[in-house]
Formats: C-alpha cells, sequence, structure tokens
C-alpha cells in the first residue's frame, strides 16, 4: 500500500530467506532458462517428483500392470482422487467430488444438471468478467434449452458482489455460474454470502474454482455449495491438459442428473447391457475412461499441498500479492501503469493485473529475457504468484524488468 523508496526494503532477498515455505521452491523443476515464472495460475511448474513418477508408471504401473491396473486401483481413481481433492484443498466430505474431462465439459455437466433440477426456472446469471470458456458454454446451453443469461458488468478491477446480485435475482432464477477468483482482476468473491443469497431465492450456485483451488480456503460443505468445477494444472500443477474436477452436494447428487451418458457413469459399467442407468453416487457425474496419466503429476502436488496446509499457503500468496503490489506503486505506477486488482488482500486471490498501453510488447521483450509472466487483453500483465514454486526474488525480478522496459 505505502511506497518503499528505500532499495533495501525492496529487496527480496530478506524476504526469502524469512519465508517459512522457503524450502518448497526447490520441489519444483527450476529450468536455468527461466529466471522469473510469474504465470503459476495458467500452468504450474511440475514438481520434481512429478519428474520421476511419471518416468515410473511407464515401465511399471502401465508396463507391469497393463489391464490389470484397472482392476487395481485405475477404475477407483476419478473418485479416490476426488475425494483426496475435497480432504486437502475443497472442503468437502468424501464421496461427492470426481476427477475427469476438461472444465469445460465438466461445466457443461454440470450446468446442466442444476437446469434439469430447476425445470420451471428459466434464467442464467454469469458476468462479463467471466473466463470465456465459461461464458460460451453458458450462451450455448442457453440457446440449446430456450433459457435467458442475465448479464452482470463487474468493474476492470473487481468482481460479482451480493449487491449486483441482488439487483438480479429473482424466483426464475435457476443458477448462478460464478467464478470463485475472477480469472483477470483477481477479485475474490464472497463464496458463503453470495451462496446463501441465491438458495433464499431458490436459486443454485455453480462455483468455478480454477484460480481459488490450492490457494484460497474454501469450504465447500460448510459453505453450502451445490455444485463446483475447476481445473487441476493451474495452481494445482496436473501438467498441461490434467483432468478436470467436479463437485455435487451431497443432497443433490442422486436427483440429479447430467447429460453425458457414458459406460462409465452407468450403473452396471462391465454388464454392457442394452439401456443406461446412472450409477448410484457421485459416479454418475463420470462419463468415459479417465485420464490416469493426466492425473499422475497432481497427486505430487497435493502431497506437497498436504504438508504446508492451505493456512500457510494463502499467508505466502498475500504475502507475494502485497509485495507485488507495493513494488507496482514504487517503481510502475509513477509510469503511467495501473492496478486492475484488488487492493484488499481479503478480497484478492493469489495474482495481480496491472495495465499499461505498451505492455503488449513488454511482454514480449520480458518472454525474451526468461521472464514469464502473462498477457491480458486489452494491455494487461497478469502476474500469477503460486504460493509453493513463486519465490519473492521471480516477483522482484519480474516487477524490475517491467520498470526497465517501461522506462527505456
Ligand atoms: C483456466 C480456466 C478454464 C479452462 O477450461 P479448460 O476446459 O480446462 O480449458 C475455465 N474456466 C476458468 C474460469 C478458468 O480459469
Amino acid at each position: 500500500m505505502t511506497t518503499t523508496p528505500d532499495a533495501t526494503t525492496r529487496d527480496a532477498t530478506e524476504r526469502d530467506a524469512a519465508d517459512s515455505l522457503a524450502a518448497f521452491p526447490n520441489k519444483f523443476v527450476r529450468s536455468p532458462e527461466v529466471r522469473a515464472y510469474l504465470d503459476g495460475n495458467s500452468l504450474g511448474r511440475p514438481t520434481t517428483a512429478s519428474a520421476e513418477q511419471l518416468a515410473s508408471f511407464v515401465s511399471e504401473q502401465w508396463g507391469g500392470r497393463l489391464i490389470r491396473g484397472w482392476d487395481e486401483s485405475w477404475y477407483e481413481l476419478p473418485l479416490t482422487l476426488g475425494d483426496r481433492l475435497g480432504r486437502t484443498v475443497l472442503g468437502a466430505a468424501p464421496g461427492q467430488t470426481f476427477v475427469g474431462d476438461s472444465t469445460t465439459v465438466v461445466l457443461y455437466k454440470l450446468i446442466r444438471a442444476a437446469l434439469n433440477a430447476r425445470p420451471d426456472r428459466s434464467e442464467i446469471i454469469i458476468d462479463t468478467g467471466n473466463f470465456p470458456t465459461n461464458r460460451y458454454v453458458v450462451e450455448g446451453i442457453a440457446a440449446e434449452l430456450g433459457k435467458t443469461l442475465r448479464w452482470i458488468d463487474p468493474p476492470l478491477d473487481a468482481g460479482i458482489t451480493a449487491d449486483h446480485l441482488r439487483a438480479v435475482l429473482t424466483e426464475n432464477t435457476a443458477l448462478i455460474m460464478i467464478s470463485h477468483v475472477a480469472y483477470r482482476s483477481g477479485y475474490l468473491a464472497d463464496m458463503p454470502g453470495i451462496t446463501a443469497l441465491a438458495h433464499d431465492a431458490g436459486a443454485l450456485v455453480l462455483w468455478d474454482l480454477c484460480h481459488s483451488a490450492g490457494v484460497v480456503e474454501t469450504q465447500l460443505d460448510e459453505w453450502g455449495v451445490d455444485l463446483a468445477a475447476g481445473c487441476t494444472y493451474k495452481y494445482l500443477n496436473g501438467g498441461p491438459g490434467s483432468p478436470a474436477y467436479g463437485y455435487v452436494r451431497q443432497e443433490h447428487i442422486e436427483s440429479m442428473t447430467q447429460p453425458i451418458q457414458g459406460w462409465m457413469g452407468s450403473s452396471t459399467p462391465f454388464e454392457m447391457g442394452p439401456g443406461y442407468l446412472p450409477h448410484h453416487g457421485i459416479r454418475r457425474f463420470i462419463s468415459g475412461t479417465p485420464s490416469i496419466i493426466g492425473a499422475l503429476a497432481m497427486q505430487d502436488m497435493l502431497g506437497l499441498i498436504e504438508q504446508a496446509g492451505i493456512p500457510a499457503i494463502r499467508a505466502k500468496s498475500v504475502a507475494l500479492t502485497e509485495y507485488a503490489l507495493e513494488l507496482t506503486d514504487e517503481l510502475l505506477v509513477p509510469l503511467g501503469v495501473a492496478v486492475s486488482s484488488p487492493r484488499d488482500s481479503r478480497e484478492r486471490g493469489s495474482h495481480v493485473t496491472i495495465d499499461h498501453e505498451s505492455f503488449a510488447s513488454v511482454n514480449a521483450a520480458l518472454w525474451k529475457q526468461g521472464i514469464i509472466p502473462d498477457f491480458r487483453r486489452p494491455h494487461g500483465i497478469r502476474l500469477g504468484l503460486s504460493p509453493l514454486s513463486t519465490t519473492f526474488a521471480e516477483v522482484q525480478l519480474g516487477i524490475e524488468a517491467i520498470h526497465a522496459e517501461l522506462a527505456n
């Protein structure tokens, strides 16, 4: 918040030395060519454990067990891993979380399931600041089923609040689709408050956790959440294209149906029988054969998250984003850079977006130097700070490099 013109207080070295999670950055693969990785919220770094596990999986699990692997553990993995995600990062008791498909497909299934459960209601609430896939999927479903979209247009540097929702919620609202942490601004929405508000109006809520799971405290069971989905390649470090997860609250599972009726979610997958009947329990939300290889790396990251604990991870996340804002105020704001993320850490996830009209070329110049943030249209640089792998030194290097580019 305050500017610190003194170059010594600006220095990251002491902050890294005092970090209670200082042992963790070295548990990730760190290529010397990458000097600062500031995009762990688009694709997390691999853990060093994953580097070994992926190789041994081929020779030992796949190569050694072959088809027997399905009976031994793979068939149950979408649910056992779902339970572990529930325990470690989601605040969800067992039997409500599954792993599989891409986020886009899981969103499609859960939105359709929610609308099936509210057949007499015709409206879906979503915001223009939501991630493209979320908006596109909802648009497609609305066209398919003849539903109406109610759009909220949040400010560029914030997100959806209870007040926004009060203005559009009616007895016709079937579903609210909202991101826990907004992908551009980093705004952290009030999950318990908004969920309660929706329930007062008889609506369901589907929370997208892509930018929050693993870095922000999430208590799906306690906060009354109906449905949630998220990806595993951002802060859960599952690797490119690792499968997504979905959460369905216990009380909804047996009454909800999803539209992609596949054999792996049917009542008797191996009887190859004539008609589809959904399996009892959360398995009914699975469609086809799960990606076992894709689910390997996230398990190593979950191990690290379990060691560190979400409270310590969140504390480091807040310290990293506060530091990024301090440096931005000191070095970049005087050069015309605007902060497009919340200033209050209680309303912020683990990334900070800053805007300047020359950031498209600045970002390209940084990438050439091995400094890797993310560019977000129209002219934002997004600094994604993954608490277990990002050091304060990386934050300092990144922001000083942006300063140098702008200054010349
Ligand atoms: C990253 C992200 C996605 C990605 O969807 P995929 O199907 O995994 O490509 C979807 N929604 C949000 C909010 C995201 O941040």
